[in-house]
Protein backbone atom coordinates (compact mmCIF):
# COMPACT_ATOMS: atom_id res chain seq x y z
CA UNK A 1 0.00 0.00 0.00
CA UNK A 2 1.50 3.42 -1.15
CA UNK A 3 1.87 5.42 1.99
CA UNK A 4 1.66 9.39 0.05
CA UNK A 5 -1.34 10.52 1.00
CA UNK A 6 -3.66 11.60 -1.59
CA UNK A 7 -3.53 15.83 -2.19
CA UNK A 8 -7.09 16.42 -1.62
CA UNK A 9 -7.13 14.11 1.57
CA UNK A 10 -3.97 15.62 2.66
CA UNK A 11 -5.88 19.50 2.06
CA UNK A 12 -8.32 17.94 4.11
CA UNK A 13 -6.55 17.54 7.47
CA UNK A 14 -4.46 20.95 7.11
CA UNK A 15 -1.59 18.80 6.13
CA UNK A 16 1.35 20.31 3.89
CA UNK A 17 0.38 20.34 0.47
CA UNK A 18 3.84 18.71 -2.12
CA UNK A 19 6.80 21.59 -2.55
CA UNK A 20 5.99 24.62 -4.56
CA UNK A 21 2.37 24.79 -3.72
CA UNK A 22 0.48 27.41 -2.04
CA UNK A 23 -1.75 25.62 0.28
CA UNK A 24 -5.72 26.56 0.90
CA UNK A 25 -5.66 26.01 5.40
CA UNK A 26 -2.57 25.07 6.59
CA UNK A 27 -1.99 25.66 10.49
CA UNK A 28 0.18 28.11 11.92
CA UNK A 29 2.51 26.53 14.58
CA UNK A 30 5.13 29.48 15.78
CA UNK A 31 4.35 29.80 19.30
CA UNK A 32 4.77 27.91 22.03
CA UNK A 33 3.46 24.47 20.52
CA UNK A 34 6.36 22.89 21.08
CA UNK A 35 7.33 24.10 24.50
CA UNK A 36 3.75 22.74 25.72
CA UNK A 37 3.72 19.75 24.17
CA UNK A 38 7.07 19.05 25.97
CA UNK A 39 5.98 20.39 29.45
CA UNK A 40 3.30 17.18 28.92
CA UNK A 41 6.45 15.16 28.30
CA UNK A 42 8.69 15.98 30.72
CA UNK A 43 5.56 15.49 33.23
CA UNK A 44 4.06 12.32 31.84
CA UNK A 45 0.67 13.98 31.40
CA UNK A 46 0.08 12.45 27.85
CA UNK A 47 -3.37 11.23 28.17
CA UNK A 48 -7.27 12.36 28.57
CA UNK A 49 -6.42 13.90 32.23
CA UNK A 50 -3.86 17.00 32.95
CA UNK A 51 -3.56 19.98 33.88
CA UNK A 52 -3.66 21.46 29.66
CA UNK A 53 -7.18 19.91 29.64
CA UNK A 54 -8.89 22.05 32.09
CA UNK A 55 -6.47 25.01 31.16
CA UNK A 56 -7.92 24.64 27.51
CA UNK A 57 -11.43 24.67 28.63
CA UNK A 58 -10.62 27.58 30.68
CA UNK A 59 -9.18 29.14 28.02
CA UNK A 60 -11.67 28.84 24.66
CA UNK A 61 -14.66 29.61 27.03
CA UNK A 62 -13.21 32.68 28.10
CA UNK A 63 -12.44 33.75 24.72
CA UNK A 64 -16.02 32.76 23.56
CA UNK A 65 -17.33 34.27 26.58
CA UNK A 66 -18.78 31.64 28.39
CA UNK A 67 -18.80 30.02 31.81
CA UNK A 68 -18.36 26.76 30.39
CA UNK A 69 -15.84 24.58 27.71
CA UNK A 70 -15.84 20.74 27.40
CA UNK A 71 -13.12 19.36 25.01
CA UNK A 72 -13.52 16.89 22.73
CA UNK A 73 -12.02 14.56 20.36
CA UNK A 74 -13.41 16.35 17.34
CA UNK A 75 -15.88 18.75 16.77
CA UNK A 76 -17.99 15.85 15.33
CA UNK A 77 -17.88 14.90 18.52
CA UNK A 78 -18.61 17.64 20.01
CA UNK A 79 -21.50 18.54 18.13
CA UNK A 80 -22.91 14.87 19.04
CA UNK A 81 -22.77 15.44 22.62
CA UNK A 82 -24.33 19.12 22.00
CA UNK A 83 -27.22 17.27 20.53
CA UNK A 84 -27.35 14.82 23.44
CA UNK A 85 -27.50 17.51 25.98
CA UNK A 86 -29.95 19.72 24.13
CA UNK A 87 -32.71 16.69 24.60
CA UNK A 88 -32.60 15.06 20.99
CA UNK A 89 -34.28 12.26 21.24
CA UNK A 90 -34.49 9.15 18.44
CA UNK A 91 -36.89 9.66 15.63
CA UNK A 92 -37.04 13.83 16.22
CA UNK A 93 -36.27 16.37 13.24
CA UNK A 94 -33.01 18.98 13.41
CA UNK A 95 -33.22 21.89 11.30
CA UNK A 96 -29.69 22.07 9.58
CA UNK A 97 -28.02 24.02 7.01
CA UNK A 98 -27.99 22.77 3.67
CA UNK A 99 -24.96 24.10 2.67
CA UNK A 100 -22.30 22.89 5.16
CA UNK A 101 -19.74 20.17 5.69
CA UNK A 102 -21.34 16.73 6.54
CA UNK A 103 -19.59 16.55 10.25
CA UNK A 104 -23.80 18.37 11.12
CA UNK A 105 -25.87 16.07 9.93
CA UNK A 106 -23.66 12.52 11.00
CA UNK A 107 -24.25 13.97 14.53
CA UNK A 108 -27.81 14.57 13.92
CA UNK A 109 -28.13 10.39 12.41
CA UNK A 110 -25.87 9.40 15.45
CA UNK A 111 -28.54 10.50 18.06
CA UNK A 112 -31.18 8.37 15.91
CA UNK A 113 -32.51 11.75 14.75
CA UNK A 114 -33.15 12.96 11.26
CA UNK A 115 -31.86 15.74 9.58
CA UNK A 116 -34.38 18.64 7.62
CA UNK A 117 -32.37 20.42 5.08
CA UNK A 118 -32.29 24.62 4.98
CA UNK A 119 -31.03 26.32 1.99
CA UNK A 120 -28.70 29.04 2.02
CA UNK A 121 -29.47 33.06 1.61
CA UNK A 122 -27.49 34.47 -1.49
CA UNK A 123 -26.25 37.18 0.17
CA UNK A 124 -23.84 34.94 2.76
CA UNK A 125 -24.03 31.60 2.03
CA UNK A 126 -25.62 31.22 5.46
CA UNK A 127 -29.27 29.54 6.67
CA UNK A 128 -31.78 31.15 5.32
CA UNK A 129 -34.05 32.61 7.87
CA UNK A 130 -36.98 33.11 5.61
CA UNK A 131 -36.57 29.11 4.76
CA UNK A 132 -36.51 27.92 8.15
CA UNK A 133 -39.82 30.13 8.76
CA UNK A 134 -41.67 28.89 5.57
CA UNK A 135 -40.68 25.39 6.99
CA UNK A 136 -42.01 25.89 10.54
CA UNK A 137 -45.24 27.93 9.66
CA UNK A 138 -46.28 25.52 6.72
CA UNK A 139 -45.14 22.18 7.10
CA UNK A 140 -45.19 21.86 10.78
CA UNK A 141 -48.21 21.81 13.17
CA UNK A 142 -48.27 22.06 17.21
CA UNK A 143 -50.06 19.27 19.09
CA UNK A 144 -50.51 18.40 22.58
CA UNK A 145 -47.75 20.94 23.23
CA UNK A 146 -45.18 19.18 21.08
CA UNK A 147 -44.07 20.84 17.47
CA UNK A 148 -44.68 18.20 14.46
CA UNK A 149 -43.70 18.04 11.04
CA UNK A 150 -46.97 17.19 9.36
CA UNK A 151 -45.33 15.00 6.31
CA UNK A 152 -43.96 12.91 9.17
CA UNK A 153 -45.66 13.14 11.83
CA UNK A 154 -41.97 13.35 13.65
CA UNK A 155 -41.28 16.13 16.40
CA UNK A 156 -39.29 18.83 15.58
CA UNK A 157 -36.95 19.95 18.66
CA UNK A 158 -33.63 21.44 17.22
CA UNK A 159 -32.00 23.43 14.91
CA UNK A 160 -28.71 23.50 13.73
CA UNK A 161 -27.23 27.09 12.01
CA UNK A 162 -23.89 26.37 10.80
CA UNK A 163 -22.17 29.56 10.43
CA UNK A 164 -19.86 28.45 7.28
CA UNK A 165 -16.81 29.91 6.06
CA UNK A 166 -16.04 32.32 8.98
CA UNK A 167 -19.66 34.48 8.64
CA UNK A 168 -22.45 33.85 11.03
CA UNK A 169 -26.04 33.03 10.20
CA UNK A 170 -28.43 36.10 10.78
CA UNK A 171 -29.18 34.78 14.19
CA UNK A 172 -31.74 37.20 15.50
CA UNK A 173 -34.21 36.04 13.09
CA UNK A 174 -33.05 32.36 13.71
CA UNK A 175 -33.32 32.53 17.31
CA UNK A 176 -36.38 34.56 17.38
CA UNK A 177 -38.17 31.27 15.27
CA UNK A 178 -36.59 28.87 17.58
CA UNK A 179 -37.74 30.81 20.80
CA UNK A 180 -41.00 30.71 19.26
CA UNK A 181 -41.22 27.05 18.13
CA UNK A 182 -39.80 26.02 21.18
CA UNK A 183 -36.61 24.93 19.49
CA UNK A 184 -33.48 24.02 21.19
CA UNK A 185 -30.29 25.85 19.47
CA UNK A 186 -27.18 24.20 18.68
CA UNK A 187 -24.52 26.50 16.80
CA UNK A 188 -21.97 24.96 14.46
CA UNK A 189 -19.24 27.13 14.72
CA UNK A 190 -16.90 25.21 13.84
CA UNK A 191 -15.72 27.00 10.60
CA UNK A 192 -15.88 30.43 12.61
CA UNK A 193 -14.33 30.93 15.89
CA UNK A 194 -13.75 34.34 16.30
CA UNK A 195 -16.70 35.90 14.01
CA UNK A 196 -19.21 37.98 15.57
CA UNK A 197 -22.68 39.00 15.09
CA UNK A 198 -24.40 42.34 16.20
CA UNK A 199 -21.39 42.71 18.82
CA UNK A 200 -21.72 39.28 20.30
CA UNK A 201 -19.39 36.64 19.49
CA UNK A 202 -20.56 33.03 17.79
CA UNK A 203 -20.57 30.67 19.99
CA UNK A 204 -22.98 32.63 22.38
CA UNK A 205 -25.77 33.35 20.03
CA UNK A 206 -27.41 29.80 21.22
CA UNK A 207 -28.04 26.94 23.77
CA UNK A 208 -24.85 25.32 23.26
CA UNK A 209 -22.13 25.86 20.78
CA UNK A 210 -19.57 23.92 19.11
CA UNK A 211 -15.79 24.73 17.81
CA UNK A 212 -13.60 22.53 16.15
CA UNK A 213 -9.58 22.41 15.92
CA UNK A 214 -9.03 20.26 12.94
CA UNK A 215 -6.01 20.72 11.17
CA UNK A 216 -7.42 23.37 8.77
CA UNK A 217 -9.46 25.34 11.44
CA UNK A 218 -8.41 28.60 12.43
CA UNK A 219 -6.98 27.11 15.82
CA UNK A 220 -5.59 23.48 15.34
CA UNK A 221 -4.84 20.84 17.89
CA UNK A 222 -4.04 18.55 15.10
CA UNK A 223 -7.30 17.35 15.95
CA UNK A 224 -10.57 18.36 18.63
CA UNK A 225 -13.04 19.93 19.48
CA UNK A 226 -14.95 22.28 22.47
CA UNK A 227 -18.45 22.48 23.10
CA UNK A 228 -19.38 26.06 24.87
CA UNK A 229 -22.59 26.64 27.13
CA UNK A 230 -23.31 28.95 29.72
CA UNK A 231 -25.41 26.22 31.35
CA UNK A 232 -23.96 24.43 33.89
CA UNK A 233 -26.44 21.45 34.02
CA UNK A 234 -25.71 21.14 30.05
CA UNK A 235 -21.51 21.54 30.12
CA UNK A 236 -21.97 18.76 33.24
CA UNK A 237 -23.77 16.31 31.56
CA UNK A 238 -21.82 17.09 28.29
CA UNK A 239 -18.33 16.63 30.28
CA UNK A 240 -20.05 13.01 31.97
CA UNK A 241 -21.04 12.02 28.46
CA UNK A 242 -17.68 12.43 26.79
CA UNK A 243 -15.83 11.23 29.67
CA UNK A 244 -17.56 7.14 29.44
CA UNK A 245 -20.52 8.18 31.50
CA UNK A 246 -18.50 7.12 34.69
CA UNK A 247 -20.89 7.51 37.84
CA UNK A 248 -18.51 6.19 40.27
CA UNK A 249 -14.54 7.25 39.82
CA UNK A 250 -13.54 3.81 41.84
CA UNK A 251 -16.16 1.38 41.24
CA UNK A 252 -16.74 2.00 37.25
CA UNK A 253 -20.88 1.92 38.20
CA UNK A 254 -22.21 3.73 34.94
CA UNK A 255 -26.15 4.98 34.62
CA UNK A 256 -26.05 5.61 30.71
CA UNK A 257 -24.46 5.08 27.67
CA UNK A 258 -21.29 7.65 27.55
CA UNK A 259 -18.63 8.19 24.68
CA UNK A 260 -15.04 8.23 25.44
CA UNK A 261 -14.77 12.07 23.38
CA UNK A 262 -11.76 13.12 25.33
CA UNK A 263 -8.91 15.53 24.09
CA UNK A 264 -5.36 14.40 25.28
CA UNK A 265 -3.59 16.84 27.49
CA UNK A 266 -0.90 17.01 24.54
CA UNK A 267 -3.48 18.14 21.91
CA UNK A 268 -4.67 20.70 24.46
CA UNK A 269 -1.29 21.93 25.40
CA UNK A 270 -1.09 23.01 21.76
CA UNK A 271 -4.47 24.24 21.68
CA UNK A 272 -3.17 26.42 24.62
CA UNK A 273 -0.02 27.62 22.45
CA UNK A 274 -2.82 28.28 19.78
CA UNK A 275 -4.82 30.65 21.55
CA UNK A 276 -2.14 32.73 22.45
CA UNK A 277 -2.08 33.95 19.13
CA UNK A 278 -6.01 33.93 17.93
CA UNK A 279 -5.97 37.74 17.66
CA UNK A 280 -3.28 37.55 15.45
CA UNK A 281 -4.59 34.56 13.32
CA UNK A 282 -7.73 36.56 13.16
CA UNK A 283 -6.28 39.89 11.88
CA UNK A 284 -4.18 37.74 9.25
CA UNK A 285 -7.40 36.00 7.80
CA UNK A 286 -8.42 39.67 8.08
CA UNK A 287 -5.83 40.84 5.90
CA UNK A 288 -6.05 38.03 3.34
CA UNK A 289 -9.91 38.78 2.84
CA UNK A 290 -8.82 42.49 2.09
CA UNK A 291 -6.33 41.71 -0.37
CA UNK A 292 -8.33 39.31 -2.53
CA UNK A 293 -11.16 41.71 -2.30
CA UNK A 294 -8.71 44.42 -3.74
CA UNK A 295 -6.79 42.41 -6.16
CA UNK A 296 -9.95 40.39 -7.61
CA UNK A 297 -12.46 43.42 -7.93
CA UNK A 298 -13.58 44.32 -11.44
CA UNK A 299 -13.03 40.76 -12.86
CA UNK A 300 -16.09 40.01 -15.38
CA UNK A 301 -17.71 37.02 -14.11
CA UNK A 302 -15.80 36.78 -10.22
CA UNK A 303 -17.88 37.69 -7.39
CA UNK A 304 -16.37 38.35 -4.49
CA UNK A 305 -16.67 37.24 -0.53
CA UNK A 306 -19.61 39.27 1.29
CA UNK A 307 -19.26 40.60 5.08
CA UNK A 308 -23.01 41.86 6.69
CA UNK A 309 -23.33 44.75 8.03
CA UNK A 310 -23.95 43.38 11.30
CA UNK A 311 -21.22 40.70 10.81
CA UNK A 312 -17.56 40.79 11.50
CA UNK A 313 -16.44 37.70 9.55
CA UNK A 314 -13.59 35.56 10.89
CA UNK A 315 -13.08 34.95 7.29
CA UNK A 316 -11.69 31.26 7.86
CA UNK A 317 -11.69 30.51 4.02
CA UNK A 318 -11.61 32.98 1.24
CA UNK A 319 -14.32 32.18 -1.05
CA UNK A 320 -15.65 33.75 -4.66
CA UNK A 321 -18.26 32.89 -6.77
CA UNK A 322 -17.66 32.38 -10.57
CA UNK A 323 -19.74 32.95 -13.35
CA UNK A 324 -19.09 30.64 -16.27
CA UNK A 325 -20.54 33.04 -19.21
CA UNK A 326 -18.90 35.84 -17.98
CA UNK A 327 -15.76 35.18 -16.80
CA UNK A 328 -15.22 32.45 -19.88
CA UNK A 329 -14.82 29.28 -17.33
CA UNK A 330 -16.47 27.31 -14.78
CA UNK A 331 -15.27 26.93 -11.35
CA UNK A 332 -14.01 23.25 -11.83
CA UNK A 333 -11.84 24.57 -14.88
CA UNK A 334 -10.45 27.38 -12.68
CA UNK A 335 -9.75 25.28 -9.84
CA UNK A 336 -7.84 22.61 -12.88
CA UNK A 337 -5.83 26.26 -13.96
CA UNK A 338 -4.77 26.93 -10.94
CA UNK A 339 -3.58 23.47 -9.91
CA UNK A 340 -1.25 23.51 -12.95
CA UNK A 341 0.07 26.54 -11.30
CA UNK A 342 0.42 24.79 -7.69
CA UNK A 343 -2.35 26.29 -6.51
CA UNK A 344 -4.49 24.79 -3.91
CA UNK A 345 -8.06 25.59 -4.35
CA UNK A 346 -11.69 23.85 -3.85
CA UNK A 347 -14.92 24.05 -4.45
CA UNK A 348 -17.71 24.71 -1.43
CA UNK A 349 -19.17 20.76 0.03
CA UNK A 350 -22.05 19.09 -2.25
CA UNK A 351 -25.59 20.50 -0.95
CA UNK A 352 -26.00 17.73 2.11
CA UNK A 353 -29.72 16.76 0.52
CA UNK A 354 -27.46 15.28 -2.28
CA UNK A 355 -25.60 12.86 0.11
CA UNK A 356 -26.00 9.69 -0.16
CA UNK A 357 -26.84 8.80 3.23
CA UNK A 358 -29.11 11.86 4.26
CA UNK A 359 -31.15 12.17 1.03
CA UNK A 360 -34.70 11.50 0.90
CA UNK A 361 -36.05 12.27 3.97
CA UNK A 362 -37.93 15.67 2.74
CA UNK A 363 -38.44 17.23 -0.32
CA UNK A 364 -37.70 20.52 -1.09
CA UNK A 365 -35.73 22.75 -3.67
CA UNK A 366 -32.37 24.14 -2.72
CA UNK A 367 -31.43 26.41 -5.53
CA UNK A 368 -28.87 28.41 -3.71
CA UNK A 369 -27.05 25.75 -2.56
CA UNK A 370 -26.91 23.99 -5.28
CA UNK A 371 -26.33 27.09 -7.34
CA UNK A 372 -23.11 27.52 -5.18
CA UNK A 373 -21.93 24.16 -5.08
CA UNK A 374 -21.56 24.43 -9.10
CA UNK A 375 -19.71 28.32 -8.99
CA UNK A 376 -17.84 28.09 -5.58
CA UNK A 377 -14.84 27.70 -4.98
CA UNK A 378 -12.17 28.93 -2.05
CA UNK A 379 -8.94 30.28 -2.23
CA UNK A 380 -5.75 29.79 -0.33
CA UNK A 381 -6.49 31.26 3.55
CA UNK A 382 -3.91 29.82 5.34
CA UNK A 383 -2.99 32.08 8.51
CA UNK A 384 0.40 32.04 6.81
CA UNK A 385 0.01 33.28 3.62
CA UNK A 386 2.40 35.66 2.42
CA UNK A 387 1.74 38.45 0.59
CA UNK A 388 3.90 37.25 -2.74
CA UNK A 389 2.17 34.38 -2.67
CA UNK A 390 -1.46 35.32 -2.33
CA UNK A 391 -0.42 38.08 -4.96
CA UNK A 392 0.36 34.91 -7.08
CA UNK A 393 -3.03 33.67 -6.55
CA UNK A 394 -4.35 36.93 -7.43
CA UNK A 395 -2.24 37.38 -10.92
CA UNK A 396 -3.40 33.47 -11.46
CA UNK A 397 -6.52 34.15 -11.55
CA UNK A 398 -6.63 37.24 -13.74
CA UNK A 399 -4.77 35.09 -16.31
CA UNK A 400 -7.21 32.06 -16.14
CA UNK A 401 -9.68 34.53 -17.88
CA UNK A 402 -7.23 35.57 -20.93
CA UNK A 403 -6.53 31.45 -20.97
CA UNK A 404 -9.80 30.75 -20.74
C1 LIG B 1 -14.74 21.12 10.57
C2 LIG B 1 -16.19 21.07 10.73
C3 LIG B 1 -16.81 20.30 11.74
C4 LIG B 1 -16.07 19.45 12.73
O1 LIG B 1 -15.04 18.78 12.19
P1 LIG B 1 -14.00 17.84 12.97
O2 LIG B 1 -13.09 17.47 11.87
O3 LIG B 1 -14.81 16.69 13.50
O4 LIG B 1 -13.34 18.59 14.05
C5 LIG B 1 -18.19 20.37 11.87
N1 LIG B 1 -18.93 21.14 11.07
C6 LIG B 1 -18.38 21.91 10.10
C7 LIG B 1 -19.27 22.79 9.30
C8 LIG B 1 -17.00 21.88 9.88
O5 LIG B 1 -16.46 22.63 8.89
Amino acid sequence: MSAKPDRSVAQEHGAAPPAGFVPLAVPYLAGREWENIKACLDANWVSSVGPFVDRFEGVVAAFAGVKFGVATASGTAALHIALLVAGVEPGEEVLVSDLSFIAPANAIRYCGAWPIFIDAEPAYWQMDPNRVENFLQKRCRWTRGRLLNRTTGCRVSAIVPVHILGHPCDMDAISALARRFELAVIEDATESLGARYRGRNVGTLGDIACFSFNGNKLVTTGGGGMIVTDRVRWAERAKYLTTQAKDDPLEYVHRAIGFNYRLSNIQAAMGCAQFERIDEFLAAKRQIAARYGGGLSGIPGIQLMGEADWAASAFWMYTIVVDRRRFGADSRRLLTYLDRQRIMSRPLWQPLHRARPHRGHFAARFPVADALYRTALSLPSSVGLDASDQDRVISTVRNAQSAA
